[in-house]
């Protein structure tokens, strides 16, 4: 992970560069006031990490984390800041606790021969198996968000700004309009392809533009590199061209699947896990049916997202 300053008191940390795709989220510090820290990682020992380079600016233990949503890639290491303020959506705690079920799932995923178990299921305890999940303890939210909120810290102005649903039902961003900096969560995927929960691609669309909208000279997403609005306007553009692209294969009766195998990924075949893709054709063909609110099978989509990998069109 790496420590960059961003802005006068602001700082990203990013994980970029590994060698799998899953759960390697950005963080962010606010050194002004009580301090501010912007999500945690999916367990302790990266947390502690994560800390342990914060102290490395400032030394005083930051009285604040502000989580972006609820999952565990940006809540799982909430423990170790166990008697911060914890603020969050609304939404979010009750998130937290039914994804908490999975947690000792994804241990013995990580932990299992891969021998024993279907290719699917080895690609994701792959990509599970770099976390330690046992140690992630739930730390709950102490406060919620349900409208824009600012907090004061130290003088700098922190707007809280839930947005959606869009990746999740509790999504909110984090905006330092002194600095012009955006903590975006998964709101923004950057050079990597989304995967959304919750709420529809419209809304994440709308939440893009507003998001442009606040005109940030620096977007902290909630994973790839940090970027600028075109970050923002990238993403937009790829929910565009899959809207446009889904709407033709379901015109023509083609089954999701099929359509994923069929579209012309273009540039964006180069963002990383372009297999998700079919998360996102899927909840475009529920979206032209009238069905907003459908919900995800996660095991379902990872599994036809890990079959669709080798008949992906390459980039032209
Ligand atoms: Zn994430």
């Amino acid at each position: 992970m790496e420590l960059t300053q961003v802005a006068d008191s602001v700082y990203a940390v990013t994980q970029l560069g590994k060698p799998t795709v899953l759960g390697w989220s950005n963080s962010g510090l606010v050194d002004s006031g009580d301090g501010l820290v912007v999500d945690t990682f999916w367990d302790r020992p990266l947390t502690d990490e994560l800390l342990g380079l914060y102290a490395g600016v400032r030394p005083e233990r930051p009285g604040t984390l502000v989580n972006t949503h609820h999952n565990v890639d940006h809540t799982g290491g909430n423990s170790a800041m166990h008697g911060a303020r914890i603020i969050a959506h609304a939404n979010c705690a009750a998130a937290m606790q039914v994804e908490a079920g999975m947690h000792g799932l994804f241990q013995a995923l990580a932990d299992a021969d891969p021998a024993t178990l279907e290719p699917a299921q080895a690609a994701l305890a792959e990509e599970l198996r770099p976390f330690d999940h046992a140690s992630v303890e739930l730390e709950l939210p102490t406060e919620s968000v349900v409208e824009a909120t600012e907090l004061e810290l130290g003088g700098t102005l922190v707007r809280l700004i839930p947005m959606g649903p869009a990746h999740t039902d509790n999504d909110m961003v984090v905006h330092l309009p002194e600095q012009n900096v955006l903590f975006t969560g998964d709101l923004l995927f950057n050079q990597c392809t989304p995967i959304g929960w919750a709420g529809t691609t419209q809304l994440w669309m709308d939440s893009l533009d507003a998001m442009v909208a606040l005109e940030p000279e620096v977007v902290v997403p909630g994973h790839g590199p940090v970027c600028d609005t075109d970050g923002l306007l990238g993403l937009r553009d790829y929910f565009a061209y899959v809207l446009r692209e889904a709407r033709v294969f379901f015109d023509r009766g083609v089954a999701v699947d099929d359509a994923c195998r069929q579209i012309d990924l273009g540039p964006y075949g180069e963002w990383e896990a372009p297999e998700r893709l079919v998360f996102n054709v899927q909840r475009a063909y529920n979206e032209f049916a009238g069905d907003t609110a459908a919900t995800i099978d996660a095991a379902d989509m990872m599994s036809r997202a890990f079959a669709l990998k080798p008949a992906l069109k390459p980039a032209r």
